[in-house]
């Protein structure tokens, strides 16, 4: 099921249109690997060679973004309330289409990889793929020991059970009643830290991904962003 429609991708070549491109394989034009495809729901991936009339399509290259998403910023490539999506932070002159790996929530800021690859999404994204994602969440109010070590032994929110593989307190104001938690999370569940604390009883005030697997923000502020180079994307893998 990963993979992109062969049509799309033919069409995404710039050879011609979707629906041409449709025809193309109803035709009998189009082979994958050398066999000819006639199916137009085949989804084939980067390692697919696609020949229309013998001759093989030129692939749009994969690319790889690290965006240091700011908050008030939607994880999405369109909003119909037309609010500000991670895309419109990426100049024009990158003329790829990308689509973020995962989300962040509108108020949460930090590290958010953008890629054309499909396949690479679907794998990273897979809740048996256990990359560290590392968050640091301003809290208000102060946990008690026992409370850091519920969120790493897991809580319960609206039924569902949530947990961290790693959980410390990195600050604490006590005459503020303030706290600053770090969390290392596995999980990828909706909106999953602020709802562990939620299951605490706490609210976040800022919620920050400094990490993702290897890949930090080092250098980084918020809404730069950078091409992944060829290692780090190795390392993701
Ligand atoms: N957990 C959250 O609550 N929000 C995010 O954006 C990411 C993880």
């Amino acid at each position: 099921t990963s993979g992109e429609r062969l049509q799309k991708v033919i069409a995404k070549s710039g050879i011609t249109s979707r629906r041409k491109a449709e025809k193309l394989i109803e035709d009998g034009r189009v082979k994958v690997n050398k066999k000819k495809v006639t199916e137009l729901g085949t989804k084939v991936t980067g390692n697919d060679v696609i020949e229309v009339d013998g001759v093989p399509i030129e692939r749009e290259a994969p690319k790889y973004f690290l965006l240091y998403k700011p908050r008030g910023v939607i994880s999405s490539v369109s909003d119909e309330k037309g609010r500000k999506v991670v895309t419109d932070l990426i100049s024009e002159e990158i003329e790829e289409r990308l689509y973020p790996v995962g989300r962040l929530d509108y108020d949460t800021s930090g590290i958010l990889i953008l890629t054309n690859d499909g396949d690479f999404t679907q794998k990273l994204i897979h809740p048996k793929y256990e990359l560290d994602k590392v968050y640091v969440a301003k809290v208000d109010g102060l946990l008690s020991k026992e409370e850091v070590l519920q969120l790493k032994k897991g809580v319960v929110h609206e039924g569902e059970r949530l947990k961290a593989v790693k959980s410390r307190m990195l600050s604490a104001d006590k005459s503020k009643k303030k706290c600053i938690v770090e969390l290392t999370l596995h999980q990828g569940k909706n909106r999953q830290v602020r709802r562990m604390f939620e299951a605490l009883g706490y609210r976040i005030d800022k919620l920050k991904r400094e990490r993702f697997g290897p890949i930090t923000l080092e250098g980084m502020n918020p809404g730069q962003y950078r091409e992944l180079n060829p290692h780090e994307v190795k390392l993701l893998l």
